[in-house]
């Protein structure tokens, strides 16, 4: 089948009722089945079943698998979503950006395999140092970023030292009774409040104080200067009756 439509068509468009046994579901069975995922409780091929089986197939297109962590594409969009809420209320925000420190010298002495249980060892203590509210995302190999939302301006370094600490101190079981000790190199940027910014801006920033800790020796967290938006109490009181007008 080629899809022709635009979804946000399809989306406004009323359906007639489908009947589930009339789809071809065993492709869509068998990933769940083999990602682990339950499989619905509801009775098979009812509405609910098939709700469910929906459900667990967009939670499964959304995180990544090795670390279970969001991946990559679901980041994406829960930054925009951040980047729309800062515009709109004003809080601040954190963007970190985290690279594993010669993570490549780990691939090459221990292999491949142990690469992938640091991956998900670093995985787990970025996820242990935060905030339930904040966002880990792996966007890339050994690479992954956090948003942290009504991140107050000068807790951001010390969020970020907690981040870099905890993974410092973490020991890797690689097997063969070997552990291993890895470090990371943290960027970060706050959203720019009551503007709208895009995501890719924010991305750039953070990622330009990660490439500013790598060369400044790595195992170190460097955040972007805060600068001061001008904004008096009254153009934040208009700003946001603008901004409300315009939802209504
Ligand atoms: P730096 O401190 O500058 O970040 O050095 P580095 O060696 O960590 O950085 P580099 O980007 O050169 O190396 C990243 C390596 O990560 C290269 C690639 O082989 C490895 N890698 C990417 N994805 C995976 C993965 O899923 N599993 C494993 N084991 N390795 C991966
Ligand atoms: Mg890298
Ligand atoms: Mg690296």
């Amino acid at each position: 089948m080629t899809l022709t439509a635009p979804l946000t068509r399809l989306l406004d468009t009323p359906t007639p009722p489908i009947d589930p046994r009339a789809l071809r579901l065993e492709p869509a069975l068998q990933l769940l089945q083999q990602a682990g995922a339950l499989l619905p409780d509801a009775p098979p091929h009812s509405q609910a079943w098939l709700q469910a089986v929906l459900d667990a197939l967009c939670d499964l297109s959304s995180r990544d698998a090795l670390t279970g962590l969001v991946n990559r594409r679901s980041f994406e969009m829960a930054l925009a979503r951040e980047v729309d809420r800062v515009a709109r209320s004003g809080e601040p925000a954190l963007l970190l950006s985290l690279d594993i420190d010669h993570f490549k010298a780990v691939n090459d002495t221990y292999g491949h395999g142990a690469g992938d249980l640091v991956i998900k060892a670093v995985a787990e203590a970025v996820n242990q140092a935060v905030r339930p509210m904040d966002l880990v995302a792996r966007v890339g190999g050994e690479e992954f970023a956090i948003i942290l939302p009504s991140c107050q301006a000068h807790l951001g370094a010390v969020v970020a030292e907690r981040i870099r600490t905890r993974v410092e101190a973490r020991q890797v079981d690689i097997g063969n009774g070997q552990q291993l000790a890895v470090t990371v190199s943290l960027g970060g940027a706050f959203a720019p409040q009551w503007v709208r910014s895009s995501t890719l801006l924010w991305l750039e920033r953070a990622d330009r104080q990660l490439y500013r800790a790598k060369a400044e020796g790595r195992n170190r967290a460097c955040l972007e200067p805060q600068i001061d938006t001008l904004v008096t109490a009254e153009e934040k009181g208009m700003l946001f009756s603008l901004l409300q007008e315009e939802s209504a």
